[in-house]
């Protein structure tokens, strides 16, 4: 018997009812850009950086349309300039290098380790090699490195850190919110991350000035002052002429869907757990296939799986993925020669120029990833290891793979 996968992997849960209601008020009064006050009104947008501050512990945060637009902002609130070189991962997602390649500066890839995080030699080396003041640091489906071990390097390197937190909101590294160990965290609210308001991010910090360049250059003319989540006005006034308005802001629309989702992150992080260990326990023991091992000190939100086929060809890779899909599963190749959706690969990303990584490439030719949206109940996901775990046998079969010499016996 061969089952099929019917569910859908993006289909992602509804608006909360309480977001819904926000919202239509917001439709009804009409004032969606967040300056539009009424009088003594505080704007959604306003309410929303306040709550999302307190909730990761940061003093400042500003909404943004994106997280793409967060991160090129708090890369402007560095002062990067064009043609500056900027550190950030080989094994991320195209809006990353994009946010650096936005103010015409250069990204340079550092590669990736087999547990999927930033390999912090290569950080070393490539640091010095490039002079580069700052790594946009993506943890990249929310896989977190040993996050001491970075920020030690980078303070020693002289080198300031921008987490993309896009795969990491509402996740921890030993107790401390994900975005709260460099300068700078950045999230995404789009539809597929861990809250959703079809498009949106953040960026929060604790540096005053940072806050500030960042608040005007998101485009809040002289209106700073109605931010509830920003620094005091002084620290404004030394830069309110200096910085350009890059127009990114967040409206209040998309704050009043949000604002209900922040207490709902820790719950989403629980459920998120249990379909994730559910794979995890699927998969174990499945011969040819590497587990991704999950460090202790990682709360992590588990949105997305991650597995390795260490040393398998191309051609088996590819008819293991064509089976599984045939089968409901839609698995993710990071692999494939050309991108598909979101697959795209440092060396696809020709605007940088990009160098070759061997090291990068051995792991990202056998990189399979999936989404897990919490739509899916843990039965679904148990049936998806099933087929996953079958495909893999199958592939192994199907495919005349290089005879490998037979065991020595000495
Ligand atoms: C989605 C995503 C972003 C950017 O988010 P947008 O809100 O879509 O601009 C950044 N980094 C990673 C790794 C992402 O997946």
């Amino acid at each position: 018997m061969t089952e099929t996968f019917t569910g859908s992997f993006t289909q992602q849960e509804p608006i909360p009812e309480a977001g819904i209601a926000a919202a239509l008020e917001v439709l009804r009064h009409g004032r969606l850009h967040r300056y539009n006050t009424a009088p003594g009104e505080i704007a959604e947008t306003a309410l929303l950086e306040e709550e999302f501050a307190a909730y990761v512990g940061a003093r400042y945060c500003l909404a943004l349309a994106s997280g793409g637009a967060a991160m090129a902002c708090a890369l402007r609130a560095l002062q990067v300039q064009a043609g500056d070189p900027v550190l950030s991962n080989a094994f991320t997602l195209a809006p990353v290098p994009g946010a650096i390649a936005s103010l015409g500066a250069r990204p340079v890839f550092v590669d990736v380790t087999e547990d999927l995080t930033i390999d912090l030699p290569h950080l070393e080396v490539q640091a010095k090699a490039s002079g580069a003041r700052v790594l946009l640091l993506s943890h990249m489906r929310g896989h977190v490195c040993d996050m001491e071990a970075l920020i030690a390097l980078c303070d020693r390197l002289g080198v300031r850190v921008v987490e993309d937190c896009a795969h990491t909101m509402g996740a921890k590294w030993k107790g401390v919110a994900s975005g709260r160990h460099g300068a700078v965290g950045c999230y995404s609210t789009q539809t597929y991350k861990h809250m959703n308001s079809g498009e949106g991010g953040f960026l929060v910090t604790d540096d005053a000035d940072l806050a500030a360049r960042a608040v005007l250059l998101s485009g809040s003319y002289m209106l700073y002052a109605r931010h509830r989540a920003a620094p005091a006005a002084e620290v404004f006034e030394a830069l309110k002429l200096e910085v350009p308005n890059i127009s990114s802001r967040m409206d209040n629309l998309r704050a009043a869907i949000l604002r209900p989702q922040i207490g709902m992150l820790d719950d989403r992080r629980a459920r998120w757990r249990a379909l994730y260990q559910a794979m995890e326990a699927g998969l174990a023991g499945v011969p040819g296939v590497r587990l991704i091992p999950r460090p202790q000190a990682e709360d992590y939100v588990g949105s997305s799986f991650q597995f390795l086929l260490p040393g398998w060809e191309p051609a088996r890779v590819a008819s293991f993925v064509a089976g599984a899909a045939a089968r409901g599963v839609e698995l993710k190749w990071f692999g494939a020669a050309d991108p598909a959706g979101f697959t795209s690969r440092y060396a696809h990303w020709r605007y940088a120029a990009p160098e070759p990584l061997p090291a990068t490439d051995r792991v990202l030719a056998g990189l399979i990833d999936m989404r897990l949206p919490l739509t899916f109940s843990v039965g679904d996901v148990a049936q998806i290891a099933r087929i996953v775990g079958d495909e893999a046998g199958r592939a192994a079969a199907a495919v005349s793979v290089a005879p490998v010499a037979a065991p020595v016996a000495d």
